[in-house]
């Protein structure tokens, strides 16, 4: 069991914070409370330990809720490690990178909602397709400081699904001078414009 060594902290936590009952299942799924009690001096090795406290994410509610094994039963392994687990897909490996439509949506790869439109696509030759904006209220931003820096992660609103970065102020010549930085494996593309409807 991986984290057999540091069950003894989790008890000496679990006592401290006056909870009766214990088991590891439970301290798994209510760590992120665990680690906003920033008295408590073990807390760097939970937070190393279960190793996610680097996006807001999973702090946030989404229209479309499932379990990790549901969503494993309906995503390819690439697209769970991306979409569920903050993934990103090696640069310039991704099926839409180099993909420039005349029409069409791209969809979010875990529940199909609309996200980006084909004439918000830009070539910005950074490895992953580039969009300078979303379809209003079809993306969710977050402040991600993993790897040493402060940046946005972007999700699909209506499921919390990881799709990549924005950045702005790059100077790219586009009308928002925003570049929406999205792994392929987190999208689908439809060719007919589906925006506005169900889909
Ligand atoms: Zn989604």
């Amino acid at each position: 069991m991986r984290f057999h060594p540091f069950s003894s902290v989790i008890r000496t936590l679990y006592t401290l914070s006056s909870l009766s009952t214990f088991s590891r299942t439970r301290a798994f799924q209510v760590s992120p409370r665990i680690t906003t009690l920033r008295s408590m001096p073990s807390i760097p090795i939970l937070s190393a330990l279960f190793g996610s406290s680097s996006t807001n994410t999973e702090k946030m509610s989404f229209p479309v809720e499932k379990s990790n094994e549901e969503w494993r039963a309906v995503l390819s392994p690439q697209q769970f490690r991306v979409l569920r687990q903050q993934g990103t897909e090696a640069p310039g490996s991704g099926t839409y990178d180099k993909h420039y439509p005349d029409k069409g949506v791209y969809t979010c790869a875990g529940c199909d909602a609309p996200l980006y439109t084909a004439d918000t696509k830009f070539k910005s030759g950074c490895g992953w397709p580039a969009y300078f904006d979303s379809i209003p209220g079809a993306v969710k931003r977050n402040e991600d400081s993993s790897m040493g820096m402060t940046r946005t992660e972007i999700v699909c609103a209506n499921c919390g699904g990881h799709l990549g970065h924005v950045f702005k102020g790059e100077g790219f010549p586009t009308p928002t001078d925003e570049r929406h930085c999205v792994n392929s494996v987190s999208l689908k593309f439809a060719p007919e414009d589906k925006v506005g409807s169900k889909a």
